[in-house]
């Protein structure tokens, strides 16, 4: 993990992180919005499109999400999957779309 991120995980960590997190896999998702929907936490939000066009959701602040699993569990397709690598989830939803966290 790279000194930057190290820092913001640091800084942001407001709890705990969660025993797990989603992994959203693009690919599969079919831009339902479900999971969207049944986060009790309000983390995710559908974003850009991924290779079929359609739209896919990512997270918005991983620092809310819980890990209770509700967005893996209603998915049908298989588009979020729930990971107990934590911290490699974190980094990846910061790095990947950092454009979400610059709004
Ligand atoms: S990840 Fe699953 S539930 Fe979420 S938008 Fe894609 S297909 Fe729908
Ligand atoms: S694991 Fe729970 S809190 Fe985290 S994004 Fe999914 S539904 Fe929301």
């Amino acid at each position: 993990m790279d000194e930057e991120l190290q820092r913001n995980l640091n800084d942001k960590k407001p709890r705990k992180l969660p025993k797990k997190m989603p992994w959203v896999l693009p690919g599969s998702c079919e831009g339902c919005g479900d999971c969207v929907n049944h986060c009790p936490r309000e983390c995710l939000k559908m974003t850009e499109t991924n290779a079929k066009g359609v739209f896919v959701p990512w997270i918005l602040d991983p620092f809310l999400c819980s890990g209770c699993g509700k967005c893996a569990d209603c998915c049908i397709m298989g588009g979020i999957v729930t990971t107990e690598y934590v911290e490699q989830a974190i980094e990846r939803f910061l790095k990947k779309r950092p454009e979400i966290y610059s709004q």
